[in-house]
């Protein structure tokens, strides 16, 4: 695999749209493997009770597996719950359980409830070397995901190439100023990604056109294809990238990986 830049200090990203299935599972799994596979230390955050990353790594995660529950609502350290993905050296997966589904409520009456991502992954991040860091969020803008921008700089929001795909966002993105205005002033929206796009259509063109209007310069140049062996990858608990290495959707992911390698973090 091509050698890819690597960042002098750990890039902590958010993937998040209160949308369900516009890709955000996905492109956490995917871009974490790309980079994992290029030589960077990788580490994806599961962070919705539906355990879709941990499933499509291939990680254990069964109701009694320790898990980003134990760290966000008990007093485990992330070094008691990191599980090494079976596909990649540099790849490691904080799982989530059916746990998590509890945790929304309960983090409510925590102390320091928005900081309990934080202050472990900070304290994990000192004593590992890591390179990039991808927090999978839940489709809400709930305490869970809360967390997961007050532990990041950086939010990746991927973005499905239909009719709808702007409807929510600026929902989205005036919860991000809030965060950055009250809890986070690192945080920033680097990076969007275009998912899911069938080049026979207009209205994907249009929607292309259209995001790139808005957001010149979050948007990657690469844009990821509708493609079958992605949706097939999970299944088989691997990344496209080593389930299918050639197909169109791996290219397209290694491709974006290889764009947020170089950009580098923002300024
Ligand atoms: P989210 O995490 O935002 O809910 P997912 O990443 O789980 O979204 O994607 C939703 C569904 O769409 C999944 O079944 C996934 O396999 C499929 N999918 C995601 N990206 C693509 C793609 N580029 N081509 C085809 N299917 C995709
Ligand atoms: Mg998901």
């Amino acid at each position: 695999a091509d050698q890819l830049p690597l960042p002098p200090a750990p890039r902590i990203f958010t993937v998040a749209n209160q949308k369900g299935g516009v890709g955000k599972t996905t492109t956490a799994v995917n871009l974490a493997a790309a980079l994992a596979r290029a030589g960077a230390n990788v580490l994806v955050i599961d962070l919705d009770p539906q355990g879709n990353a941990s499933t499509a790594l291939g990680v254990e995660h069964r109701a009694e597996t320790a898990s980003v529950y134990d760290v966000l609502v008990g007093d485990a350290s992330m070094s008691d719950v990191v599980q090494k993905s079976p596909e990649f050296d540099h790849l490691y997966c904080v799982p989530a359980t059916i746990h998590l589904a509890g945790a929304e409520i309960e983090l409510v009456s925590l102390v320091a409830r928005e900081q309990r991502l934080r202050t472990p992954l900070d304290a994990y991040l000192a004593e590992n070397t890591f390179h990039y860091v991808f927090i999978d969020c839940p489709p809400s803008l709930g305490l869970l995901t809360i967390n997961a921008f007050v532990a990041a700089q950086e939010v990746l929001i991927p973005i499905q190439c239909e009719y709808y795909a702007l409807e929510g966002l600026s929902q989205l993105l005036s919860n991000i100023q809030l965060i950055e205005r009250h809890l986070n002033p690192a945080l920033t929206v680097s990076t969007i990604l275009l998912t899911m796009y069938d080049s026979r259509t207009n209205l994907a063109n249009q929607v292309v056109q259209d995001v790139r209007d808005h957001f010149p310069d979050q948007v990657l140049d690469t844009v990821i294809p509708r493609s079958v062996r992605i949706s097939e990858a999970p299944s088989y608990g691997q990344s496209v990238v080593s389930y299918d290495a050639n197909s169109p959707g791996s290219l397209s992911y290694l491709e974006a990986a290889a764009e947020i390698a170089r950009r580098g973090a923002p300024q």
